[in-house]
């Protein structure tokens, strides 16, 4: 998988994606960065890319020529998305439709945003990591990309364990637990350690259950067999 970016700050790749699961992956070629400095295409002597928004208004807007003179050096086919708080907001989902393309380009804003016109020029998405609002969007993809990454074919070592986690089935994860058995009085439940794996099982889908009712309402109101445990859960 290639990944182009496009950014003011290309010191800030491939920044935590380096280290760990993702580092060695990264190492190993499964996926690469290729980043672009948007400063290297601006064209007056101050090497200017942002100027005041027209209509008035605090901040800088990034400048549609110099962004334009960057797309057009880097891009070749896949997607573009623009980081951005006014986004659709990143999902498991779109790490799983993510994992899937051989390229993909990200353009990460600074100051007040961008241009408008680039992003209808180049049909370009939005995408956001929350709502809240970052000084950049450097940090908000880098923390995409981790799930992203996490994804793509023989990086995870135990591939089996993606099936069980949080927002893959729609609900959130149940509790886990690890030797010793008995910590400072607090025990491992009793289940767990029964070894009978029909019983482990429904235990394990029952606090499932009880936690994304409890905390994620709407993630409750779409998982499908709510119907079928609403009784049960408490
Ligand atoms: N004026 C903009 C915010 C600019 S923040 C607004 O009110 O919508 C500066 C840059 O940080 C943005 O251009 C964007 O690239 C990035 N950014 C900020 N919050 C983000 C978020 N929640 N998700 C993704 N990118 C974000």
């Amino acid at each position: 998988m290639k990944i182009n970016v496009l950014t003011l700050y290309p010191e800030m790749f491939p920044g935590f994606l380096g280290y760990s699961l993702a580092g060695k992956a990264l190492s190993e070629g499964k996926f690469s960065f290729n980043v672009v400095n948007i400063r290297d295409f601006a064209t007056d002597k101050y090497k200017s890319v942002d100027d005041t928004p027209f209509g008035g208004g605090a901040g800088m807007i990034m400048k549609p020529d110099v962004v334009d003179a960057a797309l057009k050096s880097v891009y070749k086919s896949g997607p573009i998305y623009y980081l951005s708080p006014r986004g659709e907001v990143f999902r498991q989902q779109t790490a799983h439709e993510w994992a899937k393309l051989n390229e993909i380009t990200f353009l990460c804003g600074r100051f007040e945003g961008i241009d408008q016109r680039i992003l209808e020029k180049w049909q370009i998405k939005e995408i956001s990591v929350g709502d809240f609002v970052l000084s950049g969007g450097e940090p908000a993809l880098l923390t995409m990309l981790d799930a992203v990454v996490r994804l793509l074919p023989t990086v995870m070592g135990n591939e089996t364990s993606q099936y069980d986690e949080s927002f893959e089935n729609g609900l959130l994860e149940y509790p886990q637990y690890t030797k010793p058995q008995n910590w400072e009085g607090y025990q491992v439940p009793e289940v767990l350690v029964s070894g009978h794996h029909a019983k482990i099982k429904e235990w394990r889908l029952a606090q499932s259950l009880a936690l994304t009712k409890a905390r994620r309402p709407d993630l409750w109101e779409k998982y499908p067999d709510r119907n079928k445990y609403e009784r049960k859960v408490s």
